[in-house]
Parts: C-alpha cells; sequence; structure tokens
C-alpha cells in the first residue's frame, strides 16, 4: 500500500467512527471538525491530508509547527497548536497558530496578544481545562475553578477570541466519566460565556467517548497516519 493509500484508509475509517457515534447520539457529523494531530509526521503527509479534504492540523511542538506550517503555507489549512506552550514562545506561536487550544495560564495571554497583534490578525483560542484531580502529578491544564479569571484575561487582549475549551482525558480513568465532568464544567463556563461554544476532546481511543458528551473538536493523529515515528 502506498502511504497516500494508508492515510485514505485511516482517515476514511476515523471518519466512519465519528459519523456512527454522531448518529448514536443524534448529532449533526457537520457539527463534528475533525483535526488531524499530524506532530512527528512530515510535511508530505500534511499534503496527503489536504488533498483528502483535510482543512485542520494540530501540532504540539513549537519548532516542528513553524517548520511544517511554513512548508505548507500554500495549503491554507487552519493550524492548532495543542500542546503545552512556555511562555517565551506565545508570541511565536501566535505568528502562525489559527488556534491556540493549550492556554492553561494567565502568564500566555500578553505573548500570545503580542504575536497576533505582529501578525495583524486575530487568533483562536481554548481553554485547557485538567480533568486531573488537583494534586495530579505532571497535571496540564487549567484548574476549573481558574477558568473564569483565564477567560477575563483573553477577553481583554484585542486580538484573542475566546472560543472555547480543550482537555484531555486523564491517563487510567474511564473517558466516559472524565468528559461527563467536562460537560458539566463547559455547561457552566457557557452559561457566562456564550460565544465560547468550542469544545475540543476526543483522541484515537476515546473520541466516540467524547462525540457523546459534546465535543465539537476531535485530535486524532495514529488512527490516521499510524504509530508516531518516535513511539516506533
Ligand atoms: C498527540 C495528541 C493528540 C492525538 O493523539 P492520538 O492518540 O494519536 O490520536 C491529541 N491531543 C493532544 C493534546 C495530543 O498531544
Amino acid at each position: 500500500m502506498s502511504r497516500a493509500e494508508e492515510v485514505a484508509a485511516g482517515l476514511e475509517r476515523v471518519r466512519g467512527r465519528i459519523a456512527s457515534a454522531c448518529r448514536e447520539s443524534g448529532r449533526d457529523p457537520d457539527d463534528v471538525t475533525l483535526v488531524v494531530v499530524t506532530k512527528f509526521f512530515p510535511a508530505s503527509d500534511v499534503r496527503l491530508l489536504a488533498d483528502l479534504g483535510v482543512r485542520d492540523v494540530g501540532e504540539n511542538r513549537h519548532q516542528e509547527a513553524v517548520d511544517k506550517a511554513a512548508e505548507c503555507a500554500d495549503l491554507g489549512l487552519t493550524w492548532h497548536f495543542i500542546g503545552g506552550l512556555q511562555s517565551n514562545k506565545a508570541a511565536a506561536v501566535a505568528s502562525y497558530a489559527d488556534v491556540v487550544e493549550s492556554v492553561d495560564r494567565r502568564k500566555l495571554v500578553n505573548g500570545l496578544q503580542r504575536g497576533a497583534h505582529e501578525r495583524g490578525r486575530d487568533v483562536d483560542v481554548l481553554l485547557q481545562v485538567s480533568l486531573d484531580p488537583p494534586e495530579a502529578a505532571g497535571r496540564a491544564g487549567a484548574d476549573p475553578a481558574s477558568l473564569d479569571e483565564l477567560a477575563e484575561a483573553v477577553e481583554e487582549a484585542g486580538s484573542l477570541r475566546l472560543r472555547g475549551l480543550m482537555a484531555v482525558a486523564p491517563l487510567g480513568e474511564d473517558p466516559a466519566e472524565a468528559f461527563a465532568r467536562l460537560a458539566s464544567i463547559r455547561g457552566e463556563f457557557t452559561a457566562s460565556h456564550p460565544g465560547a461554544t468550542v469544545l475540543s476532546a476526543g483522541m484515537s481511543g476515546d473520541l466516540e467517548e467524547a462525540v457523546r458528551a459534546g465535543a465539537t473538536h476531535v485530535r486524532v493523529g495514529s488512527a490516521i497516519l499510524g504509530p508516531r515515528p518516535q513511539d516506533k
């Protein structure tokens, strides 16, 4: 099988999974955007995906993402930054990312604002919320209790648009339970931020649970592209 055939088959399978999960929960498949996570895969794979109709791609490391976005600038894709973000890289990330999904602390907002302003284009922001217990080691994401304060900081930044929330299901917990918690956090959040309707949740292993819990975006890598080169 050629790489193009492999990628097409993976994409077809995942699109089918999203469609079934939507059918089962009475949702319109057009309301769920597939973000293909291309981290560790070459720009040539991004081109194959674009040929197959993918419009949204996700990356989690700044240096890799900035290079790939430049190589693929002609494709007009929407680039999602989904990785842990250092505050000294925030401005640089906002110079190519269209959506920054991993905003989990106030310290990132100034840099993102500066990068977006210099680029002369608004950048969409999702707040990454932690579904881990507060004492969990290596916890990524903001505490649910701090979301309102973080949201206000983003709303005050003139070149950032608060679009919603992002989360990753904790390892070792049933994702359905974690995403049920997420749905309730989102319910409260959108009550005070009615424009922030995006919910990015679900990966290769748990996209069905995420769709059932109301995800508007799923971030899927290995189920489409295969094992990442580093994990092979
Ligand atoms: C890598 C990554 C994904 C995709 O993971 P797969 O299991 O390969 O689908 C999704 N979200 C985030 C935040 C990631 O870092």
